[in-house]
């Protein structure tokens, strides 16, 4: 007997949508897309490889 259907409520708080809808963007180029807001760095991809390797990341 299958009694692992449980409820699955997502208990993510709406309290961080969309904090700031337009601060989304790279510290660079002012892009907004593939931002990588990991690590603080919000910056984008494609300044990620650039700014990433002065910053101590390397493309693994
Ligand atoms: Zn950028």
């Amino acid at each position: 007997m299958a009694e692992k259907e449980k409820k699955k409520s997502k208990g993510v708080p709406l309290e961080h949508k969309f904090q700031g809808k337009g601060l989304r963007k790279c510290r660079f180029c002012g892009s907004a897309r593939a931002l990588i807001r990991s690590y603080g760095l919000r910056i984008c991809r494609r300044c990620f490889r650039e700014v990433g390797e002065s910053v101590g990341f390397r493309k693994y």
